[in-house]
């Protein structure tokens, strides 16, 4: 990417070479935020705070691949490994990095996208290769190693997986508990309901608009999810006739971009006496929470964002056992040359059930 907004083009760079405790990768596929295209051209609007890397640079957030190449101080990664590089970069050193928060990092920046303070600059410097490329180079950290029956264009939802099940893991859930997910027909809501029923939440409840998309959420396993429609009337009422009158364990808020502060609030009031709210949506206005209501019913309400390597690589492992189920998504594949398009099209857009995946 030459210019914020503007097309990107490919342009030729020399193959990186990997530092000490770097791998070196190459690309085999290489998820995409739907409608990035648009997503950019309104950065320095939507996401003042939000810095982007000095230009140019190599986008792309969501790699997966095979280790070509390893540093010399690496033992435990072996070229031909087939990996999903968590595209979490951190300083490695702060009392979160070695505690093994590295999501808490003050450096924390998305490689290949944007970073989260006025450091990031120094974090892309070490890592100037996003997934939009044919090789990258990558700390050994960021690696979740991929088991056999994952694909590299499954591995590329990683990151929309592993944001949900960041925050189902913030909400403490346990097999046997209740939750809702606000938004569950999108890229994020979908990838959470898969994770709960990986985790064995046994009532899942799901709202959203499009009730074609619901109806096909529901039928990934219809004893333990129900749908709402938006329109069909308020959330928390339906949620609480769900549950025997008492609310939901935890609620998930899933929203996309453009989403009411009174669709969260709608939600949240889903949640039981003690419950958990976890946002990972993408509701921008300011909501007015009721914190006496807070207070009096206990409930927690938490903001969060992304995964670590180590969720990363328990997600692959409930995929290797098969309780996480990657075959609910409609790869749409491009190859590199078609990087414009596939970040301004919307086509065949199936929800939370399209991947959009650029295959170098
Ligand atoms: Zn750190």
């Amino acid at each position: 990417m030459h210019a914020v907004g503007s097309p990107m083009s490919i342009d030729t760079v020399p193959v990186p070479q990997p530092g000490s405790t770097d791998v070196l990768v190459e690309v085999k596929a290489c998820g995409m935020v739907p409608n990035l295209g648009n997503v950019l051209a309104n950065w320095t609007r939507w996401f003042p705070h939000l810095p982007l890397p000095k230009l140019p640079a190599i986008f792309g957030l969501d790699p997966a691949g095979v280790v070509v190449e390893v540093g010399q101080q690496i033992v435990d990664v072996k070229p031909g490994e087939r990996v999903y590089v968590n595209p979490l970069r951190s300083c490695g050193a702060c009392r979160m990095c070695r505690a093994g928060e590295r999501t808490r990092c003050r450096y924390f920046t998305f490689n290949g996208y944007f970073g989260f303070g006025p450091d990031a600059q120094k974090i892309y410097d070490l890592y100037p290769y996003g997934g939009f490329c044919q090789f990258m180079t990558a700390p050994q950290y960021a690696l979740v190693k991929l088991p056999d029956n994952v694909t590299f264009e499954q591995a590329a939802r990683f990151g929309y997986l592993g944001t949900s099940y960041n925050a189902i893991k913030k909400a403490d859930a346990v097999p046997g508990q209740s939750m809702l997910v606000d938004g569950i027909s999108g890229t994020l809501g979908l990838g959470a309901a898969l994770i709960g029923l990986a985790m064995g939440m046994t009532r899942i409840l799901g709202t959203g608009r499009d009730r074609r998309l619901l109806d096909r959420v529901k039928a990934l396993a219809p004893g333990r999810i129900e749908v709402h429609a938006l329109d069909d009337g308020p959330t928390a009422e339906w949620a609480k006739r769900c549950t025997d009158g008492e609310g939901v364990d935890f609620m998930i808020s899933a929203l996309g971009p453009g989403s009411s502060a009174r669709t969260m609030l709608d939600a949240l009031k889903a949640v039981r006496r003690g419950g958990r709210a976890v946002n990972v949506g993408a509701v921008a206005e300011l909501v007015p929470i009721d914190v006496h209501w807070l207070m009096d019913e206990q409930i927690h309400f938490i903001g969060s964002n992304w995964f670590t390597s180590a969720q990363g690589q328990e997600m692959a492992e409930l995929a290797r056992a098969g309780l996480l189920d990657l075959s609910v998504f409609e790869h749409q594949c491009f190859p590199l040359e078609e990087v414009n398009r596939a970040i301004s099209g919307l086509e065949r857009r199936n929800g939370g059930f399209s991947n959009y995946v650029i295959v170098p």
